[in-house]
């Protein structure tokens, strides 16, 4: 049963996390009327991030002090005795409070928190509705239902995180899906390295790390059975604050008849370490081009929005591929093999301190 009023605007952005919080800035800054529509009943919370993120984040958004809880400019990647130390010469990531984040890219915008989508039903070209409801698919575009009533849109845009009801209805989902699992205790850390700790006997697919957030100390772990029993045991620790959350990785399809898929929804993800915040914040931007373009040129067909996909591949897609097939061998590896690797790493420490953290390969 559809309950409620219809509402209609230009693009229904399910999500409001920072990829779809950027992406309905940018159209609403083309002119185009953008609701955004999300579950939770403030912005940014829960948080699930650690909000580390690389310097190409200023490509997209100018950095705010209110936001940012300290910088660092290098990692040390460690298994057992044998590690390697990567350094940048200047502060190369932020640690950024990942609710202030959200909160201000969602200023201005049409934003609706509280509010689910529960389903989504497409008009008369195609993309038939799970919900069946004819009266929707009666009419051009794109509507969704919502615990609030149902909004109609000419394109409904996916950015509804790991688990996306968008995405499941359209039948994408990403290749593999892991967990996050953060303790945050009450220690000032202003250090510079962020670290990373690697024991297969305890996360074969993942990583252990600590995150120094001046004011606090971060601990987390990453991998397909994380956990905050073995996070606490792994470190000693007795965390304040525990924060946890799915991390998908491997794309599926992300277009659609009047609709796009992006960052989390669409398993946007470097494969590894998880981060999504650049990659998705990259597809958003190349997703606002397409959009706009699909409404200059009429035209929502699949066909049509397929140049998104085109497009976010050019930027990102080879770095998930890679990223992937290396994941792949990671997953491999016992705890001999990456002590191994690191020793051969640091041979070539120096070029490995030029690395991008987002962009492994060029
Ligand atoms: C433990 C952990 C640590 C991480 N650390 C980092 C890091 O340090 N750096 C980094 O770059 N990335 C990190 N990530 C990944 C990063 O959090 C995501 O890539 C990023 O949040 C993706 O943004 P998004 O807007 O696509 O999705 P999300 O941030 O997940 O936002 C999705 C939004 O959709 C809403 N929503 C979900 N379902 C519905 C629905 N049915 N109806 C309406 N609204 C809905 C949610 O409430 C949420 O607000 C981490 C992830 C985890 C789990």
């Amino acid at each position: 049963m559809l309950r409620g009023s219809v509402e209609r605007t230009d693009v229904l952005v399910a999500g409001a996390g920072p990829v779809g919080l950027y992406l309905a800035g940018l159209l609403g800054k083309s002119g185009l009327a953008v609701t955004v529509l999300d579950e939770h009943d403030s912005i940014g919370r829960p948080n699930h991030c650690s909000g580390l993120v690389s310097r190409n984040l200023d490509l997209f958004v100018r950095p705010m002090r209110e936001w940012i809880e300290h910088e660092v400019s290098g990692a040390i990647i460690s298994s057992g005795s044998a590690s390697i130390s990567l350094r940048k010469t200047r502060p190369a990531a932020y640690v950024i409070d990942r609710e202030m984040f959200d909160l201000s890219l969602s200023e201005g915008l049409d934003v609706r928190p509280g509010t689910r989508v529960e389903g989504v039903s497409a008009g008369e070209e195609g993309n038939s509705s799970k919900e069946g409801a004819s009266r929707l698919r009666s009419e051009k575009g794109i509507a969704v239902k919502t615990n609030k009533g149902v909004f109609r849109a000419q394109m409904l845009i996916g950015c509804d995180g790991a688990n996306s009801v968008v995405a499941r209805h359209f039948g994408s989902r990403p290749k593999k899906l892991l967990m996050g699992v953060i303790g945050i205790t009450r220690e000032e850390d202003y250090s510079e390295n962020v670290e990373i700790m690697i024991d297969k006997t305890r996360a074969r697919d993942g990583f252990f790390w600590k995150i120094p957030r001046g004011r606090t100390t971060e601990y987390g772990l990453f991998s397909s059975k994380a956990d905050f029993l073995e996070l606490e045991k792994f470190f000693g620790i007795k965390p304040a604050e525990r924060r946890t959350g799915l991390i998908p990785l491997g794309p599926g399809k992300t277009y659609f008849n009047r609709a796009v898929l992006v960052g989390d929804a669409a398993g946007m993800s470097k494969p590894w370490s998880g981060g999504g915040l650049i990659y998705g914040l990259t597809a958003a931007r190349i997703a606002a081009n397409v959009v706009c373009e699909a409404f200059n040129q009429n035209d929502f067909s699949e066909g049509f929005l397929s140049r998104y996909e085109s497009g976010w591949k050019k930027e990102i897609g080879r770095q998930i591929q890679v990223g992937m097939f290396g994941r792949g061998i990671f997953e491999s590896m016992d705890n001999g093999d990456v002590k191994i690797v690191l020793k051969l790493l640091r041979i070539c420490n120096p070029l490995m301190n030029m690395l991008d953290m987002d962009f492994l390969v060029r």
